[in-house]
């Protein structure tokens, strides 16, 4: 009966060996599937700017061995992973999975504040990372895709080697009319935003490793398909955050 379908169980914010995840994306179909908990996947791996530091650093620690962010060269390869898998998650497990990328600026540096990580949900091309947050946000919707605000509100601890990603919360009154969903929490952390009834938002695990199950995940109430769940995001009527848990809160 509309309006009254069950609640699908939901996370839009997942890396794999694309980018910088442990596993996988048919693991990663997998790991999620086999719970038989999970309705809608998103992999969202990222894309980096040409000049990433964090990638530059990590690339060196790892000798090259490891990737850090989906090149343009290997997009449609990308894209054509996910499809594959999420043929086979829909027909093995039921479960829908949605093709994404995260959009990731880090400046360690001197403009550390322009830092916005933007996922685009459902895309079909290659967005670069090196242009404006508001050029990126319009490339979504050109491409008819839904943004998500990652982590908006996360601000850089004094003296510790992380990047602040609060650009689009702090330039929300410019911005906001671009952006689709906000991320309200990610993996272990919900964050206080006393403003928080006036966006729509998500709850994602921002899953890098198979423990990163284990956390914040979107609840909605909508038919299994994509059209119908981004309708769902963008209204945000029915929705409701909720912690997976392994069995046990002393997990
Ligand atoms: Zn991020
Ligand atoms: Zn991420």
């Amino acid at each position: 009966m509309p309006g009254y379908e069950p609640f699908l169980l939901c996370d839009f914010h997942i890396h794999t060996r694309w980018s910088d995840g442990q596993l996988g994306v048919a693991e990663v179909v997998d790991l999620y599937g086999k719970t038989g908990k999970f309705d809608v996947i998103a992999i969202t791996d990222h894309i980096l700017m040409d000049s990433d530091w964090l990638a530059r650093a990590g690339r060196l620690a790892t000798l090259g061995r490891r990737r850090f962010g989906v090149r343009k060269d290997d997009f449609a390869a990308y894209l054509a992973d996910i499809k594959q898998e999420a043929a086979r998650a829909l027909e093995q497990y039921g479960m829908l999975v949605v093709a994404g990328a995260e959009v990731t600026q880090n400046c360690l540096r001197g403009k550390g504040k322009k830092n916005s990580h933007i996922i685009a949900l459902d895309i079909t091309q290659y967005i670069s990372a090196d242009q404006p947050a508001r050029s990126i946000l319009q490339e979504i919707r050109r491409q008819g895709a839904l943004s998500i605000a990652c982590h908006p509100h996360h601000r850089r601890a004094p003296r510790r080697l992380e990047i602040s990603t609060c650009y689009l919360w702090d330039h929300r009154d410019d911005l906001s009319d671009l952006v689709d969903v906000w991320e309200a929490a990610n993996r272990d952390d919900l964050f206080s935003v006393t403003s928080l009834k006036h966006f729509p938002y998500v709850a994602n695990s921002d899953f890098h490793k198979a423990k990163h199950l284990y956390s914040w995940k979107t609840l909605l109430r909508c038919e299994k398909n994509w059209p119908e769940i981004k309708k769902a995001l963008r209204s945000n009527v029915d929705v409701a955050l909720t912690l997976f848990r392994n069995g046990s809160w002393a997990a």
